[in-house]
């Protein structure tokens, strides 16, 4: 098999934790007998020294070329100032625009080495494992009629039935490679459009038997999220709800340097790390790789279905863990203190090693 991979650095940090997500993805390629064509382009910051504007027709052509797109992050202090269609953050938004990626999936999955490092009590937490299934391109972001004057303000949520029905889709199949439940927040109690949501994914969820919902009101899930984790496997929700309840989820499960994301379309996938370009450390192999690392996992699993790959690289990042090696970030007295090169190779030792432990050999697909 082979795969075309885009890869857009970017800013900051993001070339470092891009090339970081590479040396584990060579180290996959290898072992599980696939072929990956890589193409590096330019994007946010990068792009508009170079060619002055943050995403060329070059780079979202190998874009649309490409079976993912694996992105580091943009923006930087020097950028700040420049109109909004030439600020880095804008090629994010035209990019995920372009492609069609309506649905943004984040997991909230707690490394047990990292348990303590959680605002919450370790046995609230450990065995807590979901993902988080954020429609991205609809709603109140981008509802029509919009604005403010001097006397009030405007915005409008409205869902057509067919982004409902695309997103709730995907939840299901999402479910169905995990422990097969899905739970649908909304605030019907209050809004129509909710009522509307919630009708249009019970209709979608008879073609999924197998799969139980469940519906929750939004408030009660910010509250279940930190009260009982656990009871989660997948939670669909729309774009202002699921912005919240992502950032929610993220942070119960420990440092913004291990979270990592998905934003899928019909044809296209992108995969990022949450975090930004994180000027602070950048270029001093400071940051931490796993969030991008933990990316090229999701990539396997959701774009190529190669779902072996993508649990041994979260194995690895989990022994990495329990071995004690930490970036600054995440540094606590007693562990070992590494920075990105040495983190990355840790895990991409700790891959090989796995691998050859649970006997594989040479995978061939
Ligand atoms: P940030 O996520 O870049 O950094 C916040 C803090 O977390 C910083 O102290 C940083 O050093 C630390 N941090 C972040 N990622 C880390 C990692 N992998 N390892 C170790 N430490 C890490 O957020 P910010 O400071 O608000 O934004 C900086 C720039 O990034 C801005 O220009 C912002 O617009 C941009 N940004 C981009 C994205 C993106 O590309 N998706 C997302 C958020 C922010």
């Amino acid at each position: 098999m082979q795969i075309r991979i885009t890869l857009l650095p970017g800013d900051g940090i993001g070339p470092e934790v891009v090339q970081a997500a590479v040396k584990v993805m060579q180290a996959a390629a290898e072992k599980f007998n696939i072929r990956i064509q890589l193409t590096e382009k330019l994007i946010g910051g990068a792009s508009f020294e170079k060619f002055g504007t943050p995403l060329t027709d070059e780079t979202l052509q190998a874009c649309f070329d490409a079976d993912a797109v694996i992105l580091g992050a943009v923006g930087g202090y020097q950028w700040e100032a420049l109109p909004h269609h030439q600020k880095p953050e804008a090629a994010l938004l035209k990019l995920r625009k372009e492609l069609q990626l309506f649905a943004n999936i984040r997991p909230a999955k707690v490394y047990s080495a990292f348990a303590g490092a959680s605002s919450l009590k370790a046995d609230v937490l450990s065995g807590t494992d979901f993902v988080v299934l954020r429609e991205l391109t609809g709603g109140i972001y981008f509802g029509e009629p919009r604005g403010y004057d001097k006397t009030k303000g405007w915005n409008t949520m409205t869902y057509q039935r067919h982004e409902i029905e695309r997103i709730a889709r995907k939840a299901f199949e999402i479910a169905r490679q995990r422990s097969r439940k899905v739970t649908s927040v909304d605030k019907a109690n209050v809004l129509e459009v909710s009522q509307f949501w919630r009708d249009v994914v019970a209709e979608v969820a008879e073609q999924y038997p197998g799969v139980e919902l469940n519906n929750m009101y939004v408030d009660n899930a910010a509250m279940q999220i930190v009260r009982d984790p656990k009871q989660f496997d997948v939670i669909l929700t729309s774009n202002l709800f699921g912005d919240i309840l992502s950032d929610i989820a993220g942070m119960i499960t420990g440092s913004l340097g291990m979270l990592p994301s998905a934003s899928l379309g019909e044809k296209y996938a992108l995969y990022e790390p949450v975090h930004g370009s994180a000027p602070d450390i950048a270029g001093q192999n400071k940051a931490n790789p796993i969030a991008t690392i933990a990316s090229v996992a999701m990539m396997f699993g959701y774009s190529f279905q190669m779902t072996k790959a993508g649990q041994l690289i979260e194995q690895a990042i989990e022994r990495t863990l329990e071995q004690g090696y930490r970036t600054v970030d995440i540094y606590q007295e007693g562990n070992k203190l590494v920075g990105t090169t040495e983190m990355t190779a840790k895990i991409v030792e700790n891959f090989e090693a796995i691998f050859h432990e649970e006997g594989l050999g040479v995978f061939t697909l």
